[in-house]
């Protein structure tokens, strides 16, 4: 028998001596104390003006496929309840008591508030290791454009380093069959965005204001909160699930591999990529698109299990017929970058010139401010208003705007965690006080660098549309890369 005594219990022990605050603190969860479902501090709804840091810590269930909580390292400091609440608008959003579900969208920026490590994503390390480990199984890895300007600060680089190469290396190195660019999927979903938008603008005006799609976190949120404008939403896939669908149909028909032999693996700078991949809607002809997610800290423990050193592994070039990618691609990883990426495509296509010089460096789309208002001017098409909202509560205050009001914008950019992706809750923890500014730096350096920096330019995408989809909204685009979404609001209401 152990005499151990954990930091929680102790806490549960001064409350019950009356200790003002703790007391109040402790005595205000109820149910099972594991931290799961009934886990909910009843002081949020009661009297009193306590401060927000002692109503308690955010409910996780115990299926959250996307975070987890280790009670014994829990210090009750209330950290996670101030980025759920202030942060993302989910905390608190809800009455209470619970109805069908706790509310969560997954972003996992509890895990980068919570000080004691106690709320981390919930690790898929082992089921990826064992699959690597499985002859039988084709292992196929993908990057997001935000892991490659952060993965480097995990082996001790500058804040904002661009590993991306040295990325692909490793992955080879820990015996991934093919490493594939998100950015890549990323200029398919500009393809296929782009046309839609276009499309909506002049043949489905109920459909506008356009609403971006690829972040988890914030459909999430709409399907909880704002189900009224699901229609809204792009149908496309985010290019995590874009990429995952064309692995398993053009290139498994390619290599002459079965696509249940295919094992689809992302690093993401998200945990609520966790929850995506395993979405319903996400899966064609009974194969799901994607099969686990690693978030940007779990691949740095990964290649550290398997002894690789980012300093010192040699850099490789990504594999070939997904592998090939623009500017624009790169710059999803920041906010502003899928709007600027959009509009670089949407004006081919209306003009069937590339943009000008401004258009390419878009400045309005670009920074920290938490909505940004711009216009572009495209001939044939005219004037497009837009906004670029990131963080969840932003969008919440944005959105009532628009419930009210009505919108001025025909097309929105949502990205639920701040900064967008390069701030996702699967980033490296970081001290730097401007660490996302360095990281935006460096996904700007790398567009500005690139021989390509428009989606159509792109020639693995003109071949792929060429041997596989036709063209963009084709009958087999639909079915690969677009979607549809669930209403989540009487889950909660
Ligand atoms: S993952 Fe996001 S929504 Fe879920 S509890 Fe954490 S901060 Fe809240
Ligand atoms: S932030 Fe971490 S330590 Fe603090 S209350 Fe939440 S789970 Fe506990």
């Amino acid at each position: 028998m152990t005499n151990k005594i954990s930091r929680r219990k102790f806490l549960k022990v001064v409350a019950g001596s009356g200790v003002v605050g703790f007391g109040v603190m402790a005595a205000g969860c109820k149910g099972d104390p594991s931290g799961a479902q009934g886990w909910i501090p009843d002081q949020y709804q009661g009297k009193g003006d306590f401060p927000v840091n002692l109503k308690g810590r955010v409910a996780i269930s115990q299926d959250n496929p996307s975070i987890e909580r280790d009670d014994e390292k829990c210090i009750l400091c209330g950290q996670c309840v101030e980025a759920c609440k202030n942060v993302m608008g989910v905390y608190g959003n809800y009455p209470l008591p619970l109805k069908n579900e706790v509310a969560c969208v997954g972003c996992g920026q509890c895990t980068i508030a919570c000080p004691s490590g106690a709320i981390t994503e919930k690790r898929n390390i082992q089921d990826v290791l064992a699959a690597i480990d499985d002859d039988s199984k084709h292992v196929v890895v993908q990057t997001a454009p935000a892991t490659k300007v952060s993965l480097g600060e995990e082996f001790g680089m500058e804040p904002g380093a661009s590993v991306g190469k040295k990325m692909v290396g490793a992955l080879k190195e820990a015996g991934f069959d093919a490493v594939f660019d998100t950015c890549f999927s990323a200029d398919l979903t500009i393809m296929e965005e782009a046309s839609e938008f276009v499309h909506r603008l002049t043949k489905a005006k109920d459909e506008i204001p356009h609403l971006t799609s690829c972040c988890p976190g914030w459909v999430k949120y709409c399907e909880y909160f704002y189900p009224e404008l699901m229609h809204n939403l792009s149908t496309c896939k985010s290019p995590q699930n874009m990429m995952g669908a064309t692995i398993k149909s053009f290139y498994a028909e390619k290599k002459g591999i079965k696509p249940e032999n295919i094992i689809n693996v992302s690093i993401m700078p998200c945990t609520a990529k966790k929850f995506e991949v395993g979405r319903e809607e996400l899966q064609v002809d009974d194969q799901r698109d994607m099969d686990y997610v690693l978030t940007t800290r779990e691949l740095a423990v990964l290649l550290k299990h398997k002894g690789i050193d980012l300093n010192t592994v040699a850099e490789s070039e990504y594999d070939s017929v997904l592998g090939e990618s623009t500017g624009a691609g790169k710059i999803f990883g920041a906010t502003g970058g899928v709007t600027e990426a959009a509009v670089r495509t949407a004006y081919y296509f209306a003009t069937g010139s590339n943009p000008p010089a401004d258009l390419l460096s878009w400045q309005p789309v670009r920074g920290m401010k938490a909505v940004k208002e711009a216009n572009a001017t495209i001939p044939g098409v005219g004037t497009v208003n837009i906004a670029v909202c990131h963080g969840l509560e932003n969008a919440r205050q944005l959105l009532n705007g628009i419930k009210e009001h009505g919108s001025k914008w025909q097309f929105i950019e949502f990205m639920a965690c701040p900064g967008g992706c390069i701030g996702g809750g699967g980033q490296p923890k970081s001290s730097v006080a401007d660490i996302k500014q360095k990281r935006i730096a460096a996904i700007y350096k790398e567009d500005n660098s690139s021989a390509k920096r428009c989606s159509h330019d792109n020639t693995e995408i003109q071949s792929i549309y060429k041997e596989f989809y036709g063209k963009p909204l084709s009958e087999k685009a639909e079915k690969y890369l677009h979607t549809s979404f669930v209403n989540r609001h009487d889950r909660l209401f």
